[in-house]
């Protein structure tokens, strides 16, 4: 099946009492038994397992091309699961730029629980290499990189991480699958946050793990289900609904992110332009490599004057975008890194890793372009 008939059809069945083409939310915690523990079609407590999740992880597993989908509470509930992996002395290296939530976690909730954080940019393979040792247990990245779109060579960090048995989990959350499915170059998890892209329309929290083998499958669902932060059946319907239009909306959003980062590298009163669509981005080849069908819709961009009041003002000026958290819903959305997603990273680390005051972060939406340009261009002036 192409990725386009997938996001449709993929690990999905008719319900088999009624042919309801949909599955319906099953809206239950617990399910008959026949007998003291056997159960009657596999369902027992929805922890567990539940019906219209089960076709939401089956349709993750199918878009990921992984053996295992499974979803969750929030994506940061599934980023907390694989962290479960670990034990007190192991080593995690992770990609220097990531969303504010996780690097939240790592440093302030697992670092105290005796587990050890590099932060590096892996674009430098050396620097990243020579982090390596026997402690050295998962490999963490996002690419495109929340807020600056940093590209990583997904291919280039599987290869090592295989050679030296080291789990390699990618946050697909701003590419999606429909651009780059990480488990195909190498990744063992992809992590997503469903709330974003997959769910599509701004309407649930929700988070997703897509496991490349079966066996480390079988162990983060005992995770999942032995810690319990599993997605309800209202919201795994709504998750499911957002992926049949999958690889519709982010085409649009891609041309319309191409457009808005092509347009802003132009303004004059625009510095720079943090896209990987642009030839001038430091990892456009990289992007081309990995990224087909579009560079996707989140643009970053800086103001020549370099003036934090620029960036609230234009941020204040928008009327087609909304000033709000989040992204990946049909809506524009801006956003001001370094006050909202991205205020829980101290500020000497976000001024190092180039989250200046004035960096705005766009969530291209799939309205008409004609009028995304023009709430931009009125907003600048
Ligand atoms: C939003 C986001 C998360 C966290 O997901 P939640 O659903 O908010 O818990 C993780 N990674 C990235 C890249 C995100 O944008």
């Amino acid at each position: 099946m192409k990725f386009n008939t997938k996001t449709i059809h993929g690990g999905q069945h008719h319900e088999p009492h009624t042919g309801a083409v949909m599955p319906p939310v099953f809206q239950t915690s617990t399910f008959a038994q026949k007998s003291p523990g056997v159960l009657i079609n596999g369902y027992e407590y929805s922890r567990g397992a539940n019906p219209t999740r089960t076709a939401l992880e089956d349709a993750l597993a199918s878009i990921e091309n992984g053996s295992r989908g499974l979803a969750f509470s929030s994506g940061l509930a599934a980023t907390d699961c694989v962290m479960k992996l670990l034990k007190p002395n192991d080593e995690v290296i992770a990609m220097d730029d990531l969303y504010g939530g996780t690097y939240r976690m790592f440093t302030r909730i697992y670092q105290d629980m005796g587990i050890k954080f590099h932060f590096v940019d892996m674009n430098d393979l050396d620097k990243f290499q020579s982090l390596i040792n026997e402690n050295t247990k998962l490999v963490w990245i996002e690419t495109p990189t929340n807020p600056l779109m940093k590209v990583v060579d997904i291919e280039a960090i599987g290869k090592i991480t295989k050679a030296k048995n080291i789990l390699f989990a990618v946050d697909n959350t701003f590419a999606t699958p429909y651009l780059q499915r990480p488990i195909d170059l190498g990744a063992d998890i992809v992590m997503h946050s469903a709330t974003k892209y997959l769910g599509g329309h701004s309407d649930v929290i929700a988070g997703a793990l897509i496991i490349k083998d079966a066996e480390l499958g079988d162990k983060m669902h005992f995770l999942q289900f032995a810690t319990g932060a599993t997605l309800g059946p209202q919201d795994a319907y709504l998750v499911l609904r957002g992926i049949k239009t999958l690889h519709l909306r982010v085409q649009r959003h891609s041309e319309n992110g191409q457009k808005v980062a092509e347009y802003l590298a132009k303004h004059p009163k625009v510095a720079k332009v943090y896209y990987p669509g642009l030839e001038n981005h430091p990892n456009h080849d990289v992007a081309k490599k990995q990224m087909n069908g579009g560079f996707g819709g989140m643009v970053s961009f800086t103001f020549k004057s370099e003036d934090k009041a620029d960036a609230i003002k234009f941020l204040e000026s928008v009327k087609v975008f909304t000033l709000a958290e989040s992204l990946g819903g049909v809506e524009s959305l801006a956003n001001h890194p370094a006050l909202m997603t991205h205020a829980s990273i101290p500020e000497p680390k976000r001024k190092e890793i180039g989250i200046t005051d004035d960096l705005v972060r766009l969530s291209v939406g799939i309205e008409d372009i004609e009028d995304i340009i023009k709430d931009i261009e009125q907003a600048f002036n």
